[in-house]
């Protein structure tokens, strides 16, 4: 009877067995900037280029690249020219919930003349310590493809006390680490000789797709069995924040600085 008893109750266990959550997979929400046909839904607009089109091919580029490692799910906020707003986009990558949300960008100036990649964090202690790997190695690439690094920045919001963009004080509310990642400016003609190396927008953005990825695969220290890669045990910069707030240089710049 007790012998009964032990395979009933293994065979109890067997059953539960297959519920039983497997590793978890390493979530990544993909936000490809912009979309939408309105004026305000474009971003950069400067032809061939546009950034509403752009963030979405590099999104899918990446998402591609990144899907080749293992254990990790890929996801998007928009995969066509929809237009979602800001508070949809975090609510989605809160919901599926995403190890981090990497907003995907393209700059431009009115005087056309600032060149070079630029990724923002929050300003919040926390939030700003846990995206700053993140955001340092994808400067990291975008710099090794020639871009000039401008850095790993915070804006800070009016009230002083929050983010000034939307993305990434929104996330924050959920505490999720996220990045904005500005690539290269549409407009500035050292930018946009860099981009002509590719023959069409589309595989303009294949270099940078690819130079995301392997920043996302080092700060989420992925393993890729088909690339015969593995970044798990990849150094990230560990910064720590004294204050609770990231405070902004604020000192007048130096002409010719
Ligand atoms: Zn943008």
């Amino acid at each position: 009877m007790r012998k009964l008893y032990s395979i009933f109750l293994l065979a109890f266990f067997l059953m539960l067995m297959p519920a039983l959550p497997s590793k978890a997979a390493t979530t990544i929400v993909l936000d490809p900037g912009h979309g939408g046909d309105f004026d305000e839904d474009l971003g950069a607009v400067y032809p061939p280029y546009s950034e509403r089109d752009m963030t979405l091919f590099t999104a899918q580029l990446l998402k591609a690249e990144l899907e080749m490692y293992d254990d990790v799910r890929v996801l998007m906020t928009r995969t066509d020219n929809s237009s979602v707003t800001l508070q949809q986009r975090v609510d989605y990558a809160h919901s599926v919930g995403a190890d981090f949300l990497y907003s995907i960008h393209y700059n431009a100036t009115g005087t056309h003349d600032i060149h070079g990649a630029e990724v923002y964090i929050s300003v919040q202690k926390d939030m700003y310590e846990r995206s700053f790997a993140m955001a340092w190695n994808t400067l990291q690439e975008l710099t090794a493809l020639g871009m000039h690094p401008k850095g790993v920045r915070v804006r800070m919001g009016r009230s002083g006390a929050s983010d000034y963009y939307g993305i990434l004080r929104i996330a924050s509310g959920y505490q999720m680490p996220a990045a904005i990642v500005e690539h290269c400016y549409l407009d500035e003609p050292t930018d946009r000789t860099f981009l002509a190396q590719g023959q069409s927008p589309v595989t303009a953005c294949a270099a940078f797709a690819h130079a995301d990825a392997v920043a996302i695969a080092k700060s989420l220290h992925l393993k890729s069995t088909a690339l015969g890669t593995d970044y798990s045990t990849y150094p990230n910069m560990q910064i720590v924040v004294p204050v609770p707030l990231v405070t902004i240089d604020i000192t007048p710049q130096m002409l010719g600085y």
